[in-house]
């Protein structure tokens, strides 16, 4: 058993956390306070090849692995999360489903610009009235001759209205099965298609400097073609790739807690009160060894996710752990970071303060805690 790291996801990491201290840090906060998002952070991500990470050369990617994308994401987040999940939804939401079940056809029209990052894809997932509970999707696609109609909405899709959105994989009720269950498809449906409609971005709390938007389809025709791997596979498509996603978010939970014990060390050195450093109080020292901890221990839950994928292994109990438990830490961590820097932690010019608002929706999104829970125990024969 080995623990370290190769020398290429070494060198890997090394450059995206150089990347994130000298391009995004310096700029982030701007972005974030403006609600504006970082395109030319973007364009510099796309030059890195960090969007083609897990894919192979032939489809424009960088022959790399899932595990060279979490370590990305981790990095990033380390510095700013509405960067991390910006690649976290290009790649393991937008890209991969095409990657995965796409026609040839479709995978040579759609890869080489998404995996280099000149364009984006969003992941039609979650309804307003319905997120946890995918089985419940409404959004309802009819054939129409050779073109599909779609017609419904879909709730807080990330990614979905940038100037450099191309597309957006939608899950519809296409038919009934035999055993009268909802038969589930998915589409592709490009930007800009008459009856697809993209609201303004949600006010939100945290993940500020990413895109978030409704979308609704009315009388929304694309051709029959555009059906993404077979027809009444988009339950089990979506299962995969959430189960993959969870490693991703696992990761970017890791290193917003990581960001957390960076700054509040930093900060406990440097803050003075009753005559010397915070950081000589046992109480802090106290309060960072337990987020170094929890971070660590959340890395390697996930590290082991991301491993026995790679191995092709199951994963789904794992990967739902690694998830449960990096997000319940990032939570901790950016609460404990937010004490220790007491009034200036919710002060918004401290990372400290984006941290603890972007903590939130990680116990959220790509599966609520709960469901996180519910796989776990499924899993364990429940
Ligand atoms: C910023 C942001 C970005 C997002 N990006 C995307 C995206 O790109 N694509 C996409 O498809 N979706 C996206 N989502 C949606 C996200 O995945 C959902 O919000 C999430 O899955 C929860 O669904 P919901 O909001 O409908 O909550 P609900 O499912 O309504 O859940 C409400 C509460 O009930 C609990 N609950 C539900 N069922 C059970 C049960 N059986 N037992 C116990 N508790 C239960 C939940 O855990 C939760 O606490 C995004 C969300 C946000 C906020």
């Amino acid at each position: 058993m080995d623990f370290r790291l190769s020398e290429e996801h070494e060198a890997l990491r090394e450059s995206v956390r150089d990347f994130a201290r000298e391009a995004v840090a310096p700029v982030i906060a701007e972005h974030y306070e403006r609600h504006t998002f970082p395109y030319e952070i973007v364009r510099q991500m796309g030059k890195m090849g960090l969007f083609g990470l897990p894919f192979p050369e032939e489809h424009g990617g960088m022959g790399g692995d899932y595990f060279a994308l979490c370590l990305a994401l981790e990095e990033l987040a380390r510095v700013d999360s509405s960067v991390a999940i910006t690649l976290e939804a290009a790649v393991s939401l937008g890209a991969m489903p095409i990657f995965r079940f796409g026609t040839a056809e479709q995978k040579a029209r759609w890869l080489p610009k998404l995996l280099s990052g000149e364009a984006l894809a969003g992941f039609g997932l979650t309804e307003p009235g319905t997120g946890s509970d995918a089985g419940g999707t409404q959004t309802r696609a009819v054939l129409d001759g050779d073109e599909w109609v779609i017609n419904g909405s879909k709730a807080f899709i990330t990614n979905s209205g940038t100037d450099i959105t191309a597309l957006v994989t939608v899950t519809a009720v296409t038919g009934t099965n035999p055993d009268g269950s909802k038969e589930l498809s998915t589409i592709i449906v490009p930007s800009g298609t008459p009856g697809f409609t993209v609201a303004p971005g949600y006010s939100k709390v945290g993940w500020n400097a990413s895109d978030t938007h409704e979308l609704t389809f009315d009388d929304c025709r694309v051709p029959a073609g555009n059906l993404l791997g077979e027809r009444g596979r988009g339950f089990a498509q979506f299962l995969r790739i959430l189960d993959e996603g969870r490693i991703a978010i696992a990761a970017l939970a890791v290193g917003l807690a990581q960001g957390c014990v960076d700054e509040s060390l930093k900060y406990a050195k440097e803050r003075q009160a009753f005559g010397q450093p915070i950081g000589n109080y046992q109480a802090i020292q106290f309060k960072i060894a337990d987020m170094e901890l929890k971070a660590h221990t959340a890395r390697l839950a996930y590290h082991d996710a991301a491993a026995r994928m790679l191995a092709g292994e199951p994963f789904k109990r794992q990967a739902a752990i690694a998830k449960l438990h990096a997000s319940t830490v990032a939570v901790d961590n950016a609460r404990e970071a937010t004490q220790i820097h007491g009034g200036y932690g919710f002060m918004n010019e401290y990372p400290v303060a984006r941290f603890w608002r972007d903590s939130k929706i990680l116990e959220i999104g790509e599966g609520t805690s709960e469901v996180q829970r519910m796989i776990i125990a499924r899993d364990l024969g429940l």
